[in-house]
């Protein structure tokens, strides 16, 4: 069975109204409408209704919020969404890692390019390791090449 906005009030022909240009949704005015059908012309009026859909939150009742991390790019972008009350947060560092650890994974396993993997497992080291990261400037200013500019 298909599904029709409504019926002509005098032929009884199911219609769909024509929404171009967001005709008929205002609510409480009268649209005028003729029938495709016996060509009569008529008005309708247009209710919206709204549903909402209850679900038990325990973390707002003295219970643990239940953290997941959304995905994004990049991924030091990601934020901790909880999957009951929608409540968002950075994440801690040991879950960024925990969370770039899991991402890199997933790309090798995805069997990305090698250099894609790569370039990623390097970006969060980079990024999310303070340590590598200083080691990492140190190498480059004692590399030859740089030796050799001076
Ligand atoms: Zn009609
Ligand atoms: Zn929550």
């Amino acid at each position: 069975m298909s599904y029709h906005d409504l019926e002509c009030p005098y032929c009884d022909a199911e219609l769909d109204i024509c929404h171009d240009d967001g005709f008929g949704y205002e609510e409480g005015v009268k649209h005028e409408m003729s029938c495709g059908k016996c060509g009569k012309n008529f008005v309708f009026e247009t209710s919206i209704s709204f549903n909402y859909e209850p679900q038990k939150a325990d973390c707002l009742n003295d219970g643990e919020h239940d953290w997941k991390a959304i995905t994004t790019h990049p991924v030091e972008c990601t934020k901790m969404k909880c999957t009951s009350c929608d409540s968002q947060r950075n994440p801690t560092e040991i879950e960024m890692n925990e969370i770039i650890e899991k991402r890199n994974k997933r790309i090798v396993i995805g069997k990305f390019p090698d250099a894609y993997a790569k370039k990623w497992a390097a970006l969060s080291i980079v990024i999310w390791c303070p340590m590598l990261d200083r080691r990492l400037s140190g190498f480059l200013k004692q590399s030859p090449k740089h030796g050799q500019m001076q």
